[in-house]
């Protein structure tokens, strides 16, 4: 539909054009491929087929930012697109990337960004640990980028905490930690550690109490009206609070309720996975938060079991909006709860000396 012939629909059949529509014209965010929906299953011994993984601009939220993802149904961690989101700011002023996607896509992820920009890669930050927003750090760095992140991740990545199984994890590669470094202040939740003004945009990393890790940090484009919030919160699967890592599902609780006060209500939330949402649409995801912390711990303060908990299903009233809703998303989420009701350890160096499960 041209513009002059949207003048003249009246303004009841305009109510009745529904949003696509208008995704298709001058206004962002435009969403060009969505995340899958379905209920997808993987056989035993599955192995993530990398080489099938396309890396594409899934959505453009400024002329000049735009979001990246990973193809649908091959990555059984998140089977609805492949590993995390990242964000491109570009232009004249080079490239500033909000993460940097698994390592074994680091090459497709470089040549996804070259089909909309030729500029050198100056920035990348990191908005928290796990190798599906960090893996390409160090082909980026390669790449000239300078990475930052909170203090904490970078202790996260040069001092791993143990695997959950309990054995060491393996020694990082120097050449993609984060070198520009800063704080979360609790004293000023929400304030920009670092702003940089760029091809037009202003942005902030915002580092983030522990929430999800405890070097998260949410990156704020002022004048897109976007959030990249990463995963503290997230619409595919059950939450999930990296404990050992400095994460808390308390502190996730916290972080939505920074995000209603950063966030206008027309504010485009990107989440590192699953689709993209306003504000209005994690107060749900708080009040579930809300709703099993306090079941657990009344089972908890009852004396019940880990394994009685998880038989409760107390999951069983938010399945029906949950997609991507296993047994394997549902039961670490209400560990995860169980561990955290009482004798949570302390966050020191940014991790939490949290008891091995095998
Ligand atoms: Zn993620």
């Amino acid at each position: 539909m041209n513009r002059r012939a949207l003048l003249l629909v009246s303004l009841t059949a305009l109510a009745a054009i529904p949003a696509s529509v208008w995704t298709q014209g001058a206004q962002y965010p435009v969403e060009v491929i969505k995340p899958g929906k379905s209920a997808y299953t993987f056989p035993p011994g599955y192995q993530t087929p990398w080489d099938r993984i396309q890396i594409m601009v899934t959505a453009k939220m400024s002329p000049n930012l735009f979001v990246l993802h990973g193809s649908e149904g091959l990555d059984p961690a998140h089977p609805d697109a492949s590993g995390g989101r990242v964000m491109a700011l570009f232009g004249p002023d080079g490239v500033l990337l909000v993460d940097t996607e698994n390592r074994q896509v680091a090459e497709k992820t470089l040549q996804a960004i070259r089909s909309f920009t030729n500029g050198p890669i100056k920035v990348v930050v990191n908005t928290h640990i796990h190798g599906d927003h960090t893996g390409a750090n160090a082909f980026f760095a390669g790449q000239g980028a300078v990475i930052f992140s909170q203090e904490n991740l970078r202790a996260e990545m040069v001092r791993p905490p143990p695997r959950a199984n309990g054995e060491p994890a393996p020694a990082p590669d120097m050449a993609g930690v984060p070198v520009g470094t800063y704080t979360y202040n609790a004293a000023a939740p929400g304030q920009p550690a670092v702003t940089f003004n760029m091809n037009g945009e202003t942005v902030d990393f915002i580092p983030m109490m522990p929430s999800h890790t405890a070097g998260d940090t949410i990156v704020r484009f002022r004048k897109a009206n976007v959030i990249y919030i990463e995963d503290f919160y997230r619409n595919f699967g059950y939450p999930f609070a990296d404990q050992g890592n400095g994460g808390s599902i308390k502190g996730m609780l916290d972080a939505v309720d920074l995000i209603e006060k950063l966030a206008g209500p027309d504010t485009t939330l990107v989440p590192g996975h699953g689709t993209l949402v306003k504000k209005q649409d994690l107060l749900p995801y708080r009040a579930m938060l809300v709703d099993i912390l306090a079941k657990v711990k009344t089972l908890r303060d009852q004396g019940k079991s880990l394994k009685d908990v998880l038989a409760s299903n107390l999951t069983a009233p938010y399945d029906k909006t949950t997609l991507g809703d296993t047994q394997q998303s549902k039961d670490r989420f209400i560990t995860e709860v169980y561990d955290e009701v009482k004798d949570f350890p302390p966050i020191a160096d940014g991790k939490r000396s949290m008891p091995s499960r095998r």
